[in-house]
């Protein structure tokens, strides 16, 4: 007989923790709780992938029906209305939220609607004023967008806040070149948004295929994002101009000088970037990166190491110093994407209540970026792999059929990083409309350590765009 109220207590209700407690108290037998202060679904399904991938769909449509006129069709674009849109939206969240409060309540989870805070590395105290013994604790807190440190950051939003618009901006600013930046930057774009990103570095998608990174920027270009690299925001505020005609003229410097006041958000904004000029926006996003949710938990307090930007650390079970207390997803800042918090959730339900000690394997992780086109990547990046042995590189880019058809620029790129010496495929980078549903497939070949001999073996699907993948005979080039 167990003394404790619970045998799992788990704190926060996105995919991760969601599933774990399912999993844990539906399969394992275990007795379950889970405390969430927000909405039920977490980052994912409420304000992350899913909104955003509803947002890529509506984006997609008026590029759609230019195409489809080429095609022959009679069409008329009225324009895109973001309350109805954003309508059935919250229609669509508010279902979903539904649906895992039923997952949960179903598999015999006790959820509490509040705050959870740790008060010893078996109890939890809640923002009702409720306190819980638990076996074991999981952390599943999720993390959460940051603005840069700069004036007046506050007059900006950030990803979260895109789903409460009450109406879409006429003039957008994005800072950032990450996977937020650029897929906002093309949805949009795609709505009908005047779009200008400022990125800091050199080129955006730090850490992906250089190849794809500049086709990317190429294409976002193409679809009229006003993008900038090698420059940055340097403050804002609120534009009070008089006689602005227009939501991105720009400003004398001397006129409007910076510091600017800091009262409410209200009228569009003015910026001043690292060029030294000063533009006025309606909106400015800041898609700067994001920090794990361990603040004000309790975490140090009792013995839970914090590692950089406040990740909570963990061993390979996700086991953090406090034996009794585990951490998953996002606030662990291992690779932060919902299906990774899912393996990492289900891996410490079998360690923990199956017997089974079980690491969550973190490599060759395949993941795309909703922007348009889209790109994604399985395995090494070029640059990656030549610093690790020879390689060859096999690439094709071209103008896909259907938009060549209708007369649009564009191209899609489909490449391979082969290891000379194993002959495996190291790294899949494709860029092109579908490339999310590509790389799932290609994903696997790669996972099962597939040679390029083995693509080559493989027929094409013919025609279509990925039939590339298993028709590159030659190489492009050796590294
Ligand atoms: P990222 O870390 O990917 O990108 C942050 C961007 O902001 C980088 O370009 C970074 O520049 C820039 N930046 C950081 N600090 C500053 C600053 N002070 N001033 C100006 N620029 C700054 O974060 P995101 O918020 O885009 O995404 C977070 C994570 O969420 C991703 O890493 C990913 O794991 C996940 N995600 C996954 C998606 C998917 O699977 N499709 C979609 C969305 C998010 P620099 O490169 O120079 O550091």
């Amino acid at each position: 007989m167990s003394t404790f109220d619970y045998d799992l207590f788990v704190i926060g209700g996105g995919s991760g923790g969601v599933r774990a407690a399912r999993v844990a108290a539906g399969e394992a037998g275990a007795k379950v709780a889970l405390a969430e202060e927000d909405r039920y679904g977490g980052t994912c399904v409420i304000r992350g992938c899913v909104p955003k991938k509803l947002m890529v769909f509506a984006s997609g449509y008026g590029g759609m029906v230019e195409e489809a006129t080429h095609y022959g069709w009679d069409m008329l674009n009225r324009g895109f209305d973001w309350q109805t849109f954003s309508g059935h939206l919250n229609t669509e969240l508010d279902r979903l939220e539904g649906v895992y409060r039923k997952l949960l309540a179903g598999s015999g989870v006790t959820t509490y609607d509040a705050r959870a805070r740790l008060k010893d590395p078996h109890t939890v105290e809640l923002s009702t004023g409720e306190t819980f013994t638990a076996k074991h604790i999981l952390v599943a807190t999720g993390g959460r967008p940051v603005r840069p440190d700069l004036p007046n950051a506050h007059l900006g939003i950030v990803s979260d806040d895109i789903f409460h618009l009450e109406q879409l901006p006429k003039s957008i600013l994005i800072i950032g070149g990450g996977y937020i930046a650029c897929e906002f930057a093309c949805i949009l774009a795609g709505l009908g948004v005047e779009v200008t990103q400022y990125y800091r570095g050199a080129q955006i998608l730090r850490g992906f295929d250089d190849e794809a990174r500049g086709l990317i920027a190429e294409s976002m270009r193409e679809l009229g994002v006003d993008l900038h690299t090698g420059t940055n925001i340097v403050e804002m505020g609120c534009y009070r101009g008089e006689d602005d005609d227009g939501m991105d003229a720009p400003v004398e410097a001397t006129q409007y000088a910076m510091p600017v006041s800091d009262a409410p958000r209200e009228g569009p904004l003015k910026v001043k970037s690292t060029n030294g000029k000063i533009k006025v926006f309606d909106q400015v996003l800041f898609a700067t990166g994001r920090r794990p949710n361990s603040d004000d938990m309790g975490l140090e307090e009792v013995g839970v190491t914090l590692g950089r930007g406040g990740a909570v650390e963990v061993d390979e079970y996700s086991q953090t110093k406090v034996p009794s207390i585990y951490a998953i997803g996002d606030v662990t800042d291992r690779v932060n994407l919902t299906p990774v918090a899912i393996r990492e959730g289900m891996a410490f339900v079998e360690t923990v209540f199956n017997g089974n000690p079980t690491k969550v394997d973190h490599d060759l992780i395949p993941s795309a970026v909703f922007t348009q086109p889209e790109l994604g990547t399985v395995g090494l990046t070029e640059e990656q792999a030549r610093d690790r042995e020879p390689i060859e590189v096999y690439c094709a880019s071209f103008c896909p059929m259907q938009s060549a058809f209708a007369d649009k620029p564009g191209r899609v790129l489909m490449k391979l990083i082969v290891s000379q010496e194993s002959r495996k495929v190291l790294g899949c980078h494709i860029v092109a409309p579908g490339a999310g549903e590509m790389i799932q497939l290609a994903g696997i070949a790669i996972k099962m350590g597939a040679t390029k001999e083995d693509f080559d073996r493989t027929v094409a699907v013919h025609p279509t765009m990925s039939e590339e993948i298993v028709t590159m005979r030659k190489p492009t080039r050796t590294a």
